[in-house]
């Protein structure tokens, strides 16, 4: 805390001054009067990422493929004969991508 040499008042710090109600000024000694305003740069980084895998090729159902074993496979259904039957589902395995037909 600094005082003025004049009054004796106490100096208060303004703009990088000590200036006093008198009058009297200082100019703040090491201290730089440049304050620098530091700006926080945050990038919004969108990183949306589509995982093929993820992706539902159809309606997901739990089917256990009998290549390799994965329980998890998309079904499509397809009318095979007349249509007086009923469709046959067709399973995809959602990780080797092995089709195959559903037995009766
Ligand atoms: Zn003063
Ligand atoms: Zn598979």
């Amino acid at each position: 805390m600094e005082f003025c040499p004049k009054c004796g008042a106490m100096l208060l710090p303004k703009d990088g001054v000590l200036e006093c109600s008198c009058g009297y000024k200082e100019n703040l000694s090491a201290d730089n009067s440049d304050y620098t305003i530091e700006k926080d740069n945050i990038k919004a980084e969108e990183n949306v990422k589509i995982l093929g895998e993820d992706i539902d090729l159809g309606p997901g159902v739990t089917e256990i493929c009998p290549k390799c074993g994965h329980d998890k496979a998309t079904y499509e259904l397809k009318q095979t004969r007349s249509a007086d039957e009923a469709p046959t589902r067709f399973f995809t395995c959602k990780k080797c991508k092995h089709k195959w037909r559903e037995y009766d």
